[in-house]
């Protein structure tokens, strides 16, 4: 699922927007979740991906593959 960051003019705060391509291309209404602006411009620095720290370990957390834990 991608993941939009926006970033708000009028009260600075920034916010992800979860929305699918389709909805991306036909044109996605933003609004602010702080203030309610609509003067919210993307911003494409800082794209968080869910794993948070780089590493080798495997049982760094989460579910270890074949553990069986997800179930
Ligand atoms: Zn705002």
């Amino acid at each position: 699922m991608p993941v939009y960051e926006y970033k708000c003019d009028d009260c600075e705060s920034t916010f992800t927007v979860i929305a699918t391509m389709a909805e991306k291309a036909k044109g996605l209404t933003v609004t602010c979740r702080m203030c309610g602006s609509e003067r919210v411009r993307q911003v494409f620095s800082g794209i968080a991906l869910i794993s948070g720290k780089s590493g080798g370990s495997q049982f760094g957390g989460g579910c270890a593959p074949g553990g069986g834990c997800c179930g």
